[in-house]
């Protein structure tokens, strides 16, 4: 997928992020901070969407040195992103989790990561998806796929609903739930 820029990264995760990575990047946003799951998993969802290294750092270090001060995020977390990015360490190119990975995680007390439909309580959820502009009919849809844990279709008939279009093949990767929300877009 093509490279975004930086300037566009808000509207993006309005428009087209899943809610796993909105629930991320608006936790980051809010609270400056995120823990390491969180981190991999955003970050890495991030590279694959098309962030270069260079945008990501600036990305990463305008958040995190708010809270931690820039001289820690230097020190403390720079690294990682560009070791995400095969820059450092063993310059393995790590590549985006896939839903699978995503919902058999298990985030603890104070995590962002993992998939909202597994691990947000019923009404966290519902309160999330209206945010994002699911409405009460197709809530009720989602619901219903959530109770019989069929997390990743509750995430299919989501899209389907805010792009008011078919997702014939399903979701099965947060970044394929981008790259399908931009063919549409555009
Ligand atoms: Fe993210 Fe996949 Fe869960 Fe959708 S089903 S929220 S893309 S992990």
């Amino acid at each position: 997928y093509g490279e975004i820029s930086l300037k566009d990264i808000d509207q993006l995760a309005k428009s087209s992020f899943p809610l796993c990575m909105r629930h991320l990047y608006e936790k980051l946003r809010e609270d400056h901070h995120l823990k390491h799951a969180g981190r991999m998993q955003l970050g890495l969802f991030l590279k694959g969407v098309g962030l270069n290294v260079d945008d990501s750092l600036a990305f990463w270090r305008e958040e995190f040195s708010k809270k931690v001060g820039l001289e820690k995020f230097e020190k403390n977390y720079a690294y990682n992103i560009r070791h995400n990015y095969g820059k450092e360490g063993k310059k393995t190119d790590y590549t985006p989790y896939s839903c699978q990975k995503i919902i058999l995680s298990t985030p603890g007390v104070g995590d962002h990561h993992g998939c909202p439909y597994r691990h947000f309580g019923e009404e966290n959820l519902r309160a999330a998806l209206s945010r994002m502009g699911v409405n009460s009919r197709a809530m009720e849809d989602v619901m219903g796929k959530v109770r019989n844990r069929d997390y990743q279709l509750a995430c299919t008939l989501t899209f389907e609903a805010l792009h008011a279009a078919p997702c014939d093949a399903g979701i099965n990767h947060p970044n394929q739930y981008f790259s399908d929300s931009q063919k549409l877009l555009k």
